[in-house]
């Protein structure tokens, strides 16, 4: 199996060189020729193996240019400090299997693939005897949880652009109690968007980017999909009979994380429906329902993870949509970025919702859920997985429901705390950061300053 590219133009590679290509050369997005087929005997053998040996079982089939001990290890080593020694403990409260998929280092479940990148990247670029610096910018989760994968690897360095001030507490002490000294964090003067566009004014500078060896860890990049799939296998086997089709509900921003569970379904998970769930950012609600692709502003909400409008996996469901044609994908990508948006015929709406449902929830509505949850359950939600929670209590099909819960509550105590009054818990993970010494460097809202920030950290 070799990765191509949406766009068309990228002779098909093998895993490693797509995990370093990260962004398609012709700026398409990179996936597999085909994808792995189970058997339901395969499926009902993989539901008895634990976390790392399921992860091991469907990455391989991806992964064919890696070598099976070496895959292993990276496997078992990404998981090994998340704090549940299951991984992803799945629980049922009423009616709805709540699937905690946040139990990394980080609390969201971002790590679940950034601890797999990082080890992947430590161990490609040791072979090449490369180095790498890896930039990006983060409103937050993204940002800590690409620290933690890379943290104390010798061959990569890390410069997280954060907007200071504007991150959570939490989401700041994660990030700026990482001391380690291939990790730097810039808190920029401005917002998250200035960031973000001071990031892509460096990297595009082909000539600076090569020289400097930068690499990025964004949604894009394939291993960070791949790695995802593990657990909507991992989560079906908890809560349905065998053979039993379940619907998948996900608090989604950049169509990643649901992507992946689209992939599962395709190599024969049984699925009824993937439940899409946004906020008040609804883009991807607006496709489902009517077809209605239209960007419009961004809104700030009670889950800033998915404040966003333009999702950048959702080139890859087009591809497989239109069955694979990049001269399809080109024309559509052009359209959108004239017109700022597009729209699907009566007919294509129609064929995407047999595999999609989907709920958009307010901030109000989110608030409710996580109070009424609470009061039923005594359990906290996070306010991404409320948005999740409450398009699954809408689910009436007659199959088991797994909302995936995307963050503890405990990195977003002010409005869980607003909504039932409680502070949520902090893990250990949480409270072991408090009083640790700090180290962030403040540096203006400027390329200039950011580019010779670089350069006097990388010789
Ligand atoms: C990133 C994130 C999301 C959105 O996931 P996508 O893969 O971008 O759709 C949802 N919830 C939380 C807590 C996140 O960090």
């Amino acid at each position: 199996m070799k990765y191509v590219s949406t766009r068309g133009r990228v002779e098909p590679i093998s895993f490693k060189e797509a995990v370093m290509m990260g962004l398609a050369n012709d700026d398409g997005l990179l996936i597999p020729q085909s994808f792995p087929k189970f058997s339901q005997v395969d499926l009902e053998r993989f539901s008895t193996y634990d976390y790392p040996s399921l992860a091991y079982e469907i990455i391989r089939r991806f992964a064919l240019d890696m070598h099976p001990v070496k895959l292993r290890q990276i496997i078992e080593k990404s998981y090994s400090n998340f704090d549940t020694k299951s991984v992803i403990p799945v629980v049922k409260k009423g009616d709805i299997h709540i699937a905690e998929i946040f139990h990394g280092p980080t609390f969201a479940f971002k790590d679940i693939a950034l601890q797999f990148l990082g080890n992947m990247f430590e161990h490609i670029l040791e072979e090449k005897r490369l180095d790498m610096n890896i930039l990006g910018a983060t409103s937050g989760d993204t940002g800590s949880a690409a620290i933690y994968g890379v943290r104390g690897k010798k061959n990569i360095r890390i410069f997280v652009l954060y907007p200071k001030g504007r991150v959570s507490e939490v989401q700041e002490m994660q990030m700026t109690s990482v001391t380690d000294d291939n990790v730097f964090n810039l808190a920029v003067d401005g917002t998250f968007d200035d960031c973000q566009n001071i990031v892509k004014e460096i990297f595009g500078d082909l000539f600076f980017k090569e020289r400097y060896d930068l690499g990025a860890v964004n949604s894009i990049n394939w291993a960070r999909i791949v790695a995802q799939i593990v657990y909507y296998f991992w989560c079906a086997f908890r809560a349905a009979e065998p053979g039993q089709k379940v619907t998948f509900v996900v608090p989604t921003g950049n169509f990643g994380n649901i992507f992946a569970g689209y992939c599962a379904k395709l190599m024969g998970l049984p699925v009824d429906k993937f439940i899409l769930a946004t906020n008040e950012n609804n883009i991807l609600t607006r496709f489902i329902n009517d077809g209605d692709y239209t960007v419009k502003d961004v809104k700030f909400t009670h889950s800033p993870s998915m404040d966003i409008q333009l999702a950048s996996n959702f080139e890859r469901y087009l591809y497989l949509f239109y069955d694979r044609d990049p001269v399809k994908i080109k024309s559509l990508m052009a359209e959108l970025k004239e017109n700022k948006g597009l729209k699907f015929s009566p007919a294509d709406v129609k064929r995407v919702q047999e595999d999609f449902g989907t709920y958009s929830t307010s901030n109000e509505e989110t608030e409710q859920v996580i109070a009424n949850f609470y009061k039923e359950h005594n359990y906290i939600l996070d306010p991404h997985t409320a948005c999740g929670v409450a398009a699954g209590l809408k689910v009436k099909n007659g199959t088991p429901v797994i909302c995936l819960a995307t963050a503890s509550p405990a990195k977003f105590p002010d409005v869980v705390k607003k909504a039932t009054g409680v502070e949520p818990e902090r893990p250990e993970g949480i409270t072991a950061l408090e009083g640790l010494p700090r180290k962030v460097n403040e540096i203006g809202n400027s390329v200039h300053e950011v580019r010779e920030f670089i350069k006097s950290k990388v010789k």
